[in-house]
């Protein structure tokens, strides 16, 4: 971990900590800086993601950060920064909490446009409403696609059965580890948790 700046705590203090929610399922990701205020008003415990151990605030402040691990500088102590924080009185699963927009239908679509297949820049894909909009079709995860200007054009005002023109895929409602999944910093983390959380989520019927 080359990069890591314990000499710039702002830039620390603004980075990503996973927040797991009471049964261990990834819910979202937060600050570095939120994080340890939660920890410090034991809203939420540090996680270990190497051994899953749990500890408080005042535990956590006696954790020795690891050489060239991320830390956060106070005038009088040295504190890990939390990789992982589970809530400790939070049990709500996540909903639909993936925003809709432009950046995240392309990130569910891949940025493929989903007529051709072809691979695009965000900024050249478009969104398509696949039962147009002057047919009474809504804007919203179920209804659009990123298509690239080409196909979006063919299409013009018509369902795909109209233009003759075939979806790659049923457009859904995006899983919220989607998003957590991109925006995550370590992958490797998030996946370990992601196995536990699904295990959780089957366990309480999610
Ligand atoms: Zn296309």
């Amino acid at each position: 971990m080359e990069r890591a700046a314990p000499d710039r705590p702002r830039s620390v203090l603004a980075e990503r900590t996973l927040v797991l929610n009471r049964s261990w399922i990834p819910i979202h990701l937060t600050s570095v800086r939120r994080a340890l205020v939660m920890l410090f008003h034991h809203a939420a415990v540090a996680v270990e993601p190497d051994t899953y151990s749990t500890y408080d605030f005042e535990q956590w402040l006696r954790v020795e950060p690891p050489p060239g691990t991320r830390i956060v500088r106070t005038p009088n102590r040295v504190i890990a920064v939390p990789a992982v924080i589970l809530l400790s009185n939070y049990d709500r699963l996540p909903g639909c909490t993936v925003p809709f927009s432009r950046r995240n239908l392309a990130r569910r679509d891949a940025h493929r446009c989903q007529y051709c297949g072809r691979r695009q820049a965000t900024d050249q894909l478009t969104i398509d409403h696949i039962v147009p909009r002057s047919c009474g079709g809504g804007t919203g995860w179920t209804n659009c696609v990123v298509a690239c200007i080409p196909c979006n054009r063919k299409k013009g005002c018509r369902t795909p059965e109209q233009a003759g023109m075939k979806l790659l895929s049923t457009p859904r409602r995006p899983d919220w580890s989607l998003v957590l999944a991109v925006e995550s910093g370590d992958g490797a983390v998030l996946a370990k948790f992601q196995g536990r959380g699904g295990l959780a989520s089957r366990a309480v019927g999610a």
